[in-house]
């Protein structure tokens, strides 16, 4: 079975509106969108693999810190994203996928609390742009809530420092919601 690789996970809060996520970067991107950029995705290589083990031992390290798991990519990898999401649930945790497709199988998108679709496209912009193709929805309910992305000044693409010395967080650009 191909490794599933993932970046080192990042606490976030922009990403899902009124969640604290802990985010999974997953490599092996083919969907190859002009002027991603997060390129060191593409490769599946990159990264180290998140085996389950793995994953629960960060969903411990977490737990009572975090209210959502977030998945940039790694639908191409469906079982072993499932597995993930199951993981997930059963530590009573929200969970979303990031993709930059348009469409995801039923097999994965049925263990979704939410769900952003649409590739990057520079001249569209993002989910903070009313013009954007990207669409972020809530499964459960299927309300589309991109809305709560729009602000008046534009998003900052940062993540927030976290006072708590257990925490790891990412001071870097967040493709995903820009992508
Ligand atoms: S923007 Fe995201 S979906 Fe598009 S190629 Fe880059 S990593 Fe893949």
């Amino acid at each position: 079975m191909t490794s599933f690789n993932c970046l080192t996970p990042t606490v976030v809060f922009q990403e899902v509106p009124n969640e604290i996520s802990l985010c999974f970067s997953i490599t092996g991107c083919k969907v190859g969108c002009k002027g991603c950029h997060s390129t060191e995705l593409w490769s599946e290589h990159n990264g180290t693999p998140l085996s389950n083990e793995r994953f629960i031992s960060y969903l411990k390290r977490y737990q009572g810190l975090i209210s959502c798991v977030v998945f940039f990519g790694g639908e191409w990898q469906a079982p072993q994203l499932v597995e993930k999401l199951i993981i997930a649930r059963k530590f009573s945790l929200k969970t979303c996928l990031y993709s930059g497709q348009d469409h995801i199988s039923i097999n994965i998108s049925q263990h979704l609390t939410y769900l952003k679709t649409g590739a990057w496209q520079a001249e569209l912009g993002g989910l903070d742009s009313k013009n954007t193709n990207q669409v972020f929805r809530n499964m459960e309910t299927g309300e589309k809530l991109n809305y709560l992305f729009l602000k008046e000044s534009p998003i900052q693409h940062k993540n927030l420092p976290i006072n708590n010395n257990n925490l790891t967080h990412n001071q870097g650009e967040l493709h995903h919601v820009a992508a």
